[in-house]
């Protein structure tokens, strides 16, 4: 006989993380009649990072019934196209990550192999040309997919800067609608199953006492019932990703917001800058391996000019839980792992955390199976968000600072030295189905950090080198005027 359906649902944590998933469960879960707790420390606090998504955010939004106009105003959001990455080539380098596909609608697997004929071939085409995504970044202009797989509007890709502390109390105004029950305080005593292992109830320091089925631990980076009870362990991949430390502090809004975030390669990592609609958020990621947290405090202050608060330092981790599921206790968020933002993931991970738990939700007895595979398809997503940031770390040109020469010199993770060598090969990128980045993305920053395939895909030898490089010529303009189209209807 299956086990009874869970009645009760605690989340421990009120940052993005916790309001996120509170919001998400409360939409999902309504019809069940299951009672949703969320336990937060307003001493204690939240993160207060975390301002640049990538396109799935809005999956995850409609997912929760939010409106895009009401969350732009609630969040301080701006449209994000992709992401500029400066230096990693040399001081003075520039490459850009778009958002959405190159080349025409249909074209996104084949538009790689074609360029690579035509750079192979001695023609040095500028990749940018081609993505309409990125063309609109450069020109300062947003324009969004419409939907139709014939045009090239849907060739286009988009997210958003936000607020992410507004973004949970817009979320925490949502969720407590829906019926959420939030309890102020510190926990300070949790009571596990002496048999089952399960959690039973958390106590906060002013004596409320919350009991549940099932435990979301969103507590961030400590992870205080995933690692400090529940022992899951943790895989560290600091030899891959050396950067361990954040400075972080706003700057005054800009005028005219750029389209795009920008990070830009340091002394000993790189610098984030994120431009909402009420300031700009900056950062410095670096080692403390290679530079003293006061050396890289100046550094930051340097670059940004005079920030409107004072500077916040915080230290992590990269690497993820060796579960991220045990017995009733679900870690989500920073609880589960952290990857630097390098390219924006920490949020999506939160949405695919709370997807996989939708759809594996579990009865009373939360069944192991369940567990493990939450536990594999979570491994496989922290791995390849990994092997992607480890693409820009690994390949960087002109950079001599010992950070980067460390970088440069490491072995890749195997996963990735896979991807490479294909790509090095055929021009190839070998994605899984579930891969996060697509080929876009992987073509955009392989091309970006200096990676040249050799050869291409022999489908298109069908066609000859000149009708190869016209048909590039006639992308090329139909990107451009449908460019001045879209910046002319402005
Ligand atoms: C430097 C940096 C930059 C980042 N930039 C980005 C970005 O650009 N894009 C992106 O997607 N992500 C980014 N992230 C990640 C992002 O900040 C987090 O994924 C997101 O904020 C979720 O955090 P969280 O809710 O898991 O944890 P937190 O924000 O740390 O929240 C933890 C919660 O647990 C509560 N808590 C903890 N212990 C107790 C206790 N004992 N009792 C009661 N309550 C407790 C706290 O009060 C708090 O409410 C960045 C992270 C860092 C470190």
């Amino acid at each position: 006989m299956s086990a009874a359906p869970i009645r009760s649902v605690a989340i421990l944590g009120g940052g993005t993380a916790g309001w996120m998933t509170a919001a998400a469960l409360s939409k999902a879960l309504s019809a069940q009649g299951v009672a949703i707790a969320l336990i937060e420390s307003d001493a204690i606090g939240t993160i207060g990072v975390g301002e640049a998504t990538i396109p799935t955010i809005h999956w995850f939004n409609q997912l929760i019934g939010l409106d895009e106009a009401a969350f732009i105003a609630e969040t301080g959001a701006t449209w994000k196209l992709g992401i500029e990455f400066r230096g990693w080539q040399g001081e003075g380098s520039a490459y850009f990550h778009p958002f959405g596909t190159y080349g025409l609608p249909g074209d996104a697997q084949m538009l790689p192999h074609r360029l690579i004929r035509a750079w192979n071939g001695g023609h040095a085409l500028d990749i940018e040309q081609f993505s309409l995504t990125t063309q609109m970044a450069r020109a300062g202009v947003f324009a969004r997919s419409n939907g139709d797989p014939r045009s090239l509007l849907s060739t286009l890709g988009h997210a958003y800067h936000f607020d992410a502390g507004l973004y949970a109390a817009f979320l925490r105004r949502m969720a407590e609608e829906r019926g959420v029950r939030r309890h102020e305080g510190r926990v300070t005593r949790i009571e596990q199953d002496g048999q089952t292992g399960f959690i039973q109830a958390l106590t906060t320091e002013r004596g409320e006492r919350v009991a549940a089925d099932l435990f979301i631990d969103c507590s961030g980076l400590g992870g205080l019932l995933i690692e400090g009870q529940m022992h899951a362990g943790f895989e560290d991949w600091s030899h891959w990703l050396p950067c361990d430390s954040a400075w972080a502090a706003p700057t005054a809004a800009d005028a005219a917001p750029p389209l795009y975030t920008t990070a830009t390669a340091a002394q000993a990592g790189w610098r984030w800058r994120i431009p909402l609609q009420h300031r700009v958020g900056n950062g410095y990621v670096f080692s403390s391996k290679f530079q003293d947290a006061e050396a890289a405090r100046s550094d930051l202050l340097a670059a940004i000019g005079t920030p409107t608060a004072d500077p916040r330092l915080i230290r992590f981790t990269p690497g993820r839980r060796r579960q991220a599921w045990i017995g009733n206790v679900v870690a989500i968020g920073l609880s589960s792992g952290f990857l630097e933002p390098l390219e924006s993931t920490s949020i999506h991970l939160i949405q695919t955390g709370i997807g996989k738990l939708l759809s594996l939700f579990p009865r009373q007895d939360c069944a192991t199976l369940l567990a493990e595979q939450y536990n594999r398809v979570f491994a496989q997503e922290m791995e390849d968000v990994r092997d992607f940031l480890v693409l820009h770390y690994h390949f960087t040109k002109g950079r001599n600072e010992p950070m980067w020469q460390a970088c440069q010199a490491a072995d890749l993770p195997a996963t990735l030295a896979y991807k490479v060598d294909h790509f090095l090969g055929s021009g190839r990128l070998m994605l899984r189905q579930e891969d996060l980045f697509r080929d876009a993305s992987w073509f955009a920053v392989m091309t970006g950090q200096g990676l040249r395939a050799q050869g291409h895909n022999p489908m298109l030898d069908s066609m000859s080198a000149a009708d190869n490089l016209r048909h590039l010529d006639a992308v090329r303009a139909a990107i451009a005027k449908s460019a001045a189209q879209l910046q002319g209807a402005r």
